[in-house]
């Protein structure tokens, strides 16, 4: 069977990511994660001390972005990529809420676009691949066979992202904080003038505010099977 691209964009944190694990599993193709990338360089930004409160120095992170790694590696025991910046393995690290309060300042600049769509499009040329992120279907591959658009509520939504945060040990964070949080980023990622975040003409939009897990992965197969048997 001919191996597709499949681009799953969508507002943050309404279960992209985890659908397009799933989805790549099921299907042997491999999972691209594009946040993890802008949450990466945000990470590499905060550790240098390019931030001062919420204002980035742009011109210092531009100096040193030819010098910024990011590579994804296996991780043997989950069987599942994780993200490594200059060599060190920041999975975890790149999740927190500081970073996720910062990263749609970082992924709104031109220079920063550039550079990862550059790396994004390299990933894609042998295809077989499950892309999730903001502009996969509209800027990075807009020829991709299948695009999905994925919407839910964002109440429903920072719901989700609070249970998760609570269930790797923040207890601090509130659930308050969280929908504030998502509300701005969707403000941002919609507004920002490079490449903001739109459903492109030909993505199948999927609302997953009232669906399983299991009757989105089901919803998936169905469209990736049409798709490719047509
Ligand atoms: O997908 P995730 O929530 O991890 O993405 C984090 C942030 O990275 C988004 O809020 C957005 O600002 C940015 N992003 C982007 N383009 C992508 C993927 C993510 O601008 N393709």
């Amino acid at each position: 069977m001919k191996k597709i691209v499949i681009a799953i964009d969508g507002f943050s944190s309404n279960g992209k990511s985890t659908m397009a694990k799933s989805l790549a599993k099921e299907i042997g193709y491999i999972y691209i994660d594009s946040g993890a990338m802008y949450r990466a360089i945000t990470l590499y930004c905060i550790q240098e001390g390019f931030f001062e409160n919420d204002t980035l120095n742009e011109d210092k992170l531009q100096n040193q972005i030819d010098n910024i790694k990011i590579e994804f590696k296996l991780n043997k025991t989950s069987g599942l990529p994780e993200t490594y910046l200059n060599g060190v393995n920041v999975e975890a690290n790149i999740r927190s809420m500081e970073v996720s309060s910062k990263v749609s300042i970082v992924s709104a600049i031109p220079f920063v676009r550039r550079a990862i769509v550059a790396l994004l499009e390299k990933m894609g040329k042998e295809k077989g691949i499950v892309m999730d992120g903001r502009d996969i279907g509209t800027v990075v591959f807009p020829n991709a066979e299948m695009k999905v658009f994925v919407t839910a509520k964002a109440e429903i939504r920072a719901q989700r992202r609070f249970d998760e945060l609570r269930s790797k040990g923040d207890n601090k964070t509130t659930y308050e904080e969280v929908l504030e949080n998502l509300k701005s980023r969707d403000y941002m990622d919609q507004t920002r003038k490079e490449s903001p975040l739109v459903q492109a003409e030909d993505a199948i939009l999927l609302d997953n505010s009232y669906m399983t897990i299991d009757e989105q992965m089901q919803w998936l197969i169905d469209k990736f099977k049409q798709i490719t048997t047509n």
